[in-house]
């Protein structure tokens, strides 16, 4: 069936321009860090759709000759990251069909919380589904659609799903973008100057694929609202009626880009915001500010601005770490994160340090940072987060482990502390988090730190699944 905690992804969709894969592929190189497991590109030059993808990392995949055979103004492309075991290239994204409405390709950000009940009745009435990726229920609904166009079909598909989505979809001569009603996942538009003084239009999960492709950010995907880009240029419809708002909180505070504005808002603002509400609300008695890079980057130096103590790069890390590396045979304690990040012993020795980080889920890799910081001399290690405790898992696109794998879920702070074995542990309080990122409106989900998801079925699902235990 489904994977339950569902993929991390990035999207991007190219309209207008004659070499729209090879935008695609920028925007998705720009977007690698939402997804590192596959990607896929589908192109169309107005009468075929051609398609590649693979498994690993889009530069790897997307070679000049692989580029050549992705003709067309139009692309869409799809980065995605899976929980173990739900990994083959059958689940690699974009979805391309021929159905009852043309030629059409999918490519999905989030997770569709009654895909499994939808898939379950689309099976009984004779569909056939290829991958185990909630994704393709979207392709199936359209195709079982008695509306006959695309976009009276997509329609009619968008209405019957819950959850996150923010979708890209490419027909042979147009591209459709949308956003699920309480928009968790971000969407944003842009558009860009093409040769003989037309306009071409980029859509990407995140702007910082519009710097690199040389679009400007127009605006948000509005959530419930579907966008069309043809022949007949771009029309905006709502399609759905207005829900509760609930942006992605930790697309803030930790997944997205810090170059990038999501939900309207500058990322590295939050993020600076998030270290300077923990330094008020989280002192700490030390010598410096230590991140544990890239997450916690933004958040220490905010912590530092705000404390006056000074911001040190103490853990310095590597970026190249492949998939090809081959660990030496004898267990060698801690390696993976050794792999990843490096002390410098200098700055640490007989230090009091505050450690920032962004997050803590299972704790493991937080300990062993703390231990690596000590052992390199240091002296004291105050860790502090820039989020509440993560108490409960994700059912709209964010890779979370299940909830009793969430250390905080069943574990008091200070519990916490002693198994991460820091001198000291402060977590940003909820109200700082809202206020970090401006949410006067109420316009955030908050689940994964409050237990409370915007929508009802999931709402249901882990009442009942509390209940059982
Ligand atoms: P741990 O101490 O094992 O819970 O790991 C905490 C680290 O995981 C922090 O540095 C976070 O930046 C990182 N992290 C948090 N959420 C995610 C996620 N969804 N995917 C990958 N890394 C994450």
């Amino acid at each position: 069936m489904f994977d339950k905690f569902h993929d991390e992804c990035g999207v991007v969709a190219v309209y207008g321009h004659p070499e729209a894969s090879k935008l695609a592929y920028l925007g998705l190189y720009a977007l690698q860090h939402r997804g590192q497991e596959s990607a896929g590109i589908c192109a169309s030059d107005g009468n075929q759709v051609f398609t590649h993808k693979s498994m690993g990392h889009v530069a790897d995949i997307f070679t000049s000759a692989v580029l050549r055979e992705l003709p067309g103004s139009l692309a869409i492309g799809h980065t995605r990251y899976s929980t173990a075991g739900d990994t083959v290239l059958l689940n690699a994204q974009p979805f391309s069909v021929a159905c009852n409405k043309g030629k059409i390709a999918i490519a999905h950000n989030g997770n569709i919380t009654n895909a499994a009940e939808l898939r379950a009745d689309l099976e009984r009435r004779g569909a056939i589904f290829q991958a185990s990726s909630d994704t393709e229920v979207v392709l199936h609904l359209m195709a079982h659609s008695s509306e006959r166009t695309l976009a009276g079909a997509l329609r009619d598909a968008l209405l019957q799903l819950e959850g996150a989505f923010s979708l890209v979809f490419l027909a042979e001569d147009r591209i459709i973008v949308a956003r699920d009603p309480h928009g968790f996942r971000p969407l944003a538009v842009g558009e860009m100057e093409v040769s003989g003084g037309r306009k071409g239009y980029a859509f990407a999960s995140e702007t910082c694929a519009f710097d690199l492709l040389g679009a400007v950010y127009l605006h948000d995907v509005e959530p419930g609202e579907m966008i069309i880009v043809g022949p007949e240029g771009m029309t905006r419809e709502r399609y759905a009626p207005e829900r509760n708002r609930a942006h992605c909180v930790f697309e803030h505070v930790y997944f997205a880009r810090p170059d990038s504005i999501v939900f309207g808002r500058a990322v590295e603002e939050s993020r600076e915001n998030l270290g300077r509400l923990l330094a008020r609300e989280c002192p700490a008695d030390a010598d410096l500010v230590v991140p544990v890079p890239d997450s916690g980057v933004a958040a220490a130096l905010g912590y530092s601005d705000e404390s006056g103590l000074p911001f040190r790069q103490a853990l310095i890390r590597n970026h190249y770490v492949g998939r090809t590396f081959i660990e030496p045979s004898q267990a060698i304690r801690d390696f993976g994160v050794k792999l990843k990040l490096n002390p410098v012993r200098h700055l640490l020795q007989g230090r009091r340090v505050v450690l920032v980080d962004d997050s803590i889920v299972r704790g493991t890799t937080s300990r062993k940072i703390v231990r690596m910081v000590r052992q390199a001399g240091a002296r004291e290690v105050h860790l502090r987060i820039s989020c509440p405790p993560t108490m409960s898992p994700c059912f709209y696109g964010v890779d979370t482990p299940t909830r009793s794998e969430l250390i905080a879920s069943n574990h008091n702070v200070d519990e916490i502390r002693k198994f991460v074995e820091a001198d000291s542990l402060g977590y940003l309080s909820i109200g700082s988090l809202r206020t970090a990122v401006a949410d006067v409106n109420h316009e955030y989900c908050y689940a994964c730190y409050t237990g409370d998801y915007p929508t009802e079925l999931v709402n249901i699902q882990e009442l009942m699944a509390a209940k059982k235990k």
